[in-house]
Parts: C-alpha cells; sequence; structure tokens
C-alpha cells in the first residue's frame, strides 16, 4: 500500500500541510473536530464592532472536495504502531502524522481564572463564542467604564495581538465611549512592534489608554469574576469589563502523543518540523516551538507547506531540503491605519532563526497614506490566506 499521512487539525497549518500533501499525490487523511473554523486573524476587529463574526467563519466543503477530510476529533495516538484513534472509536494508520492542533488556554495558570471564569471575563483568544461575548460586553459598557486587558508572558499566540486589541478598543472607546478607559496589564516589559504601537497610542489615544509593563506591576496575580476585579502584587482593578489572554500551551493532542516537553509546547526539528521527542510525528503551527518564528496564522501556513515538503521527501527516502520560511503580521491600530512587521527564518544550530537583515517593520515616521495602505494590506492579506487554506 502507498504511504498514509494523517494531519490532526484544520486550521492554518494543518489545512494547508494536508491540501500540499494532496496535490503531491500523498495518501492523506486530515481529522478536524470542530464544525466550522472561525479565525483568529481579523476577531479583534469583531471584538469592537467593526465587523461581524460572519466574516470570520468557514465552512470545510471546499476543503473536503480537495483531499479526505474526516470530521472527528482525535483523542490518541500510539506513536508505536503508529494509529490515531478517533472519537468513535476507529483508528487512522498512519506512517507520518502531523499534528496543527493550535493551543489550549491554561486554567491553571492565573488564580480564580478557570473556564468558567471565561464567562464573566472573556478571553475571546479563541474566536468563536468568546470573541462574540466580549463584544457584546464592551457595547453595553456604561459610559465612563474601565476596561481592563491583561497579556502573558511569551510565548503564546499572535505576539502582537494584545496590543491590537488594546488598540481598536482605545478606538472603540474614543468614537463610542469617550469618558471611559482602558487598562493594559502585561506580564512582560517588552513586545512586538513596540515603538510603533507607543508612538500610535501617544498620536491616537493619549488619555484613553494606560499601559502597565511587568516592572510597574504588570502581572495579574489573582482575578475574582464576580467582583470582577482584577488584581496584581502592586493593585487592585475594578473592572467594567475585563479581558484576560491567559498563558497557553500546545493543543491537548501534542500532549497526549508525548510531544510536549516541560514548557507545555513541543520541541521540533526545524529543518522538517519533525517531533524531537516522538519520531514519525511532525508538529506545525501555534503548538510547535520554532525558535524565532511567531505563532501566527502567517507562520502556520508557511510551516504547513515546508512540512508537507518535507514529508513527501521521507517517503520517498530523499534527504530534506533546507528551509526558508517568511512571516509578516499586520496589526491594526485604528480601522484606517495599519502597521506591520516581516522576518525570513532559516534552520540555524537547531532552531529557526532570522535571518539578519532580511526582515523589519514598518517605517516609524510614515506618513498617514502608508498607514491607511497598510491596513488595506491587511485586508488584502486576510482575504488571499482564507481562500488559500479554506477554498
Ligand atoms: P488553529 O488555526 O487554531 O487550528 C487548529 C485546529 O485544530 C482547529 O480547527 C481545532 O478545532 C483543531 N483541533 C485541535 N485539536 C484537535 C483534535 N484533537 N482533533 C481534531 N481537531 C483538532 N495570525 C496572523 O498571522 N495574523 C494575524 O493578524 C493574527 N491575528 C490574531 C488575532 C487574535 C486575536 C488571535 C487570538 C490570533 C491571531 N493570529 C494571527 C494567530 C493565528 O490565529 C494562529 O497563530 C493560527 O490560527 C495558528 O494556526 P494552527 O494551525 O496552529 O492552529
Amino acid at each position: 500500500t502507498p504511504p498514509r499521512v494523517v494531519v490532526v487539525g484544520a486550521g492554518f497549518g494543518g489545512a494547508t500541510a494536508a491540501r500540499c500533501l494532496a496535490a503531491g499525490g500523498i495518501d492523506v487523511t486530515l481529522v478536524e473536530a470542530a464544525e466550522r473554523y472561525v479565525a483568529c486573524t481579523g476577531s479583534n476587529a469583531v471584538v469592537v464592532g467593526l465587523r461581524g463574526i460572519a466574516a470570520q467563519t468557514f465552512g470545510y466543503d471546499a476543503l473536503g472536495r480537495a483531499l479526505r477530510l474526516v470530521r472527528a476529533s482525535a483523542d490518541a495516538v500510539d506513536p508505536v504502531a503508529r494509529r490515531v484513534r478517533l472519537g468513535d472509536g476507529t483508528a487512522l494508520a498512519y506512517d507520518r502524522l502531523i499534528l496543527s492542533p493550535g493551543i489550549e488556554l491554561r486554567f491553571d495558570a492565573v488564580p480564580g481564572y478557570d473556564a468558567a471564569a471565561a464567562e464573566a471575563m472573556p478571553h475571546a483568544w479563541k474566536a468563536g463564542e468568546q470573541t462574540v461575548l466580549l463584544a457584546q460586553q464592551l457595547a453595553a459598557m456604561p459610559e465612563g467604564g474601565t476596561v481592563v486587558l491583561s497579556a502573558p508572558a511569551n510565548p503564546y499566540r499572535c505576539p502582537p495581538g494584545p496590543y491590537e486589541r488594546a488598540s481598536l478598543i482605545a478606538h472603540f472607546l474614543k468614537t463610542r465611549k469617550p469618558r471611559a478607559k482602558l487598562i493594559l496589564l502585561d506580564a512582560k516589559d517588552t513586545f512586538s512592534k513596540q515603538k510603533l504601537f507607543e508612538a500610535a497610542w501617544a498620536k491616537l489615544y493619549p488619555d484613553m489608554l494606560e499601559y502597565v509593563p511587568l516592572a510597574a506591576g504588570g502581572q495579574v496575580s489573582e482575578v475574582d469574576p464576580a467582583a470582577m476585579i482584577v488584581r496584581t502584587d502592586f493593585a487592585e482593578y475594578k473592572a467594567d469589563v475585563a479581558c484576560i489572554i491567559p498563558p497557553q500551551r500546545a493543543g491537548r493532542i501534542a500532549a497526549l502523543a508525548g510531544c510536549t516537553d516541560r514548557s507545555g509546547w513541543c520541541p521540533i526539528d526545524p529543518v522538517t518540523f519533525e517531533s524531537r521527542l516522538v519520531p514519525g510525528i511532525h508538529v506545525i503551527g501555534d503548538a510547535a516551538i520554532a525558535g524565532a518564528m511567531p505563532k501566527s496564522a502567517f507562520s502556520a501556513n508557511a510551516q504547513g507547506k515546508v512540512c508537507a515538503q518535507a514529508v513527501i521527501d521521507a517517503l520517498a527516502g530523499r534527504d530534506p531540503q533546507d528551509p526558508r520560511l517568511i512571516n509578516t503580521c499586520w496589526s491594526l491600530v485604528a480601522p484606517d491605519y495599519g502597521i506591520s512587521i516581516a522576518g525570513v527564518f532559516r534552520p540555524t544550530n537547531g532552531l529557526l532563526a532570522d535571518v539578519p537583515g532580511a526582515g523589519g517593520i514598518s517605517p516609524l515616521d510614515a506618513p498617514e497614506a502608508v498607514r491607511a495602505q497598510e491596513a488595506a494590506y491587511a485586508e488584502g492579506w486576510y482575504r488571499t490566506i482564507t481562500r488559500d487554506v479554506f477554498g
């Protein structure tokens, strides 16, 4: 029989890898548990009512026409027998397995913040009901209210995401509830595109947004969802709306397959994305430890392509190629104000490292027309990537 590949997770990483394998004539089965995909990319605009959740939502029909798609949850992996067990008890045999399960939120990391607390204080870090809930809470917030937003320490899904969210919430407050304020609590002192964000905040939202870095007591030590209180070691904040983005780890199936280390993420060989812990299993997307590459949809898509080629080469008995991968992340600071960071990465000393001089950020002193153009690029990229992945 021809070699079989199973891919778990039809998100930006897994669906891309499966499409490439199918296009390469490989016998591939893609396993996805969700009813439909709700994209996180662009979902900060939903949080502040600039777009609807429908614009984020994709069905799997086109994927199902392009390849063999199994709508089930992968519940266990036997890496010795090379089988994936599905929710209905059936098993899929594989020669190579690719895991792209995304993230699991760590409800054990912030005292008081568990799955029930997320109903009162949404994370909205997995798009869907949580995104809509946070949008509803913001819309219903009283005039002059306080929004508290907390960002976790590295690593986590979408490094600039909390700051884009803070920016768009500040824009929402400025235009809709001008007496309200936003407090951004951060468990670190530096963040992605920081100079660009801070310059934009000073210009657009000078009195609206208070940023509290780790050094000033930004780490959340406890939350009380019933009283809507967020505590740090330094202060106590009473919130009208609280968005807590907790620390994360690789999606659960990665741990069940034995692919996670003590960090909760998956160490991989940067040339092939094969797990350093379990032979025959590759891990891509947010779940993987990809060195300097951020956890983004753009990265997951690039990794899906490189990993698929590495699997095709391995099945044919060929040596893997030495890959180059690209990431670009756009963020909106306001609806017509976009900024970006780009990087090129290659395997170096066992990790994916930045190719020196190959990336960069938007210019700090760009005119408004350039910011508006970048906002349009962000939307263009979103349309392109979602069509590429979901058809
Ligand atoms: P996912 O896209 O989460 O896909 C994982 C899939 O696996 C899911 O469909 C899930 O249902 C499925 N799955 C998991 N476990 C199982 C199982 N056991 N069995 C079956 N199926 C399973 N990135 C960008 O590039 N640009 C942006 O502008 C951007 N903005 C963002 C804004 C926000 C607010 C957030 C939270 C994220 C943003 N991101 C952005 C990051 C991006 O969403 C993620 O990096 C990306 O989704 C990672 O892809 P993935 O394939 O690893 O995981």
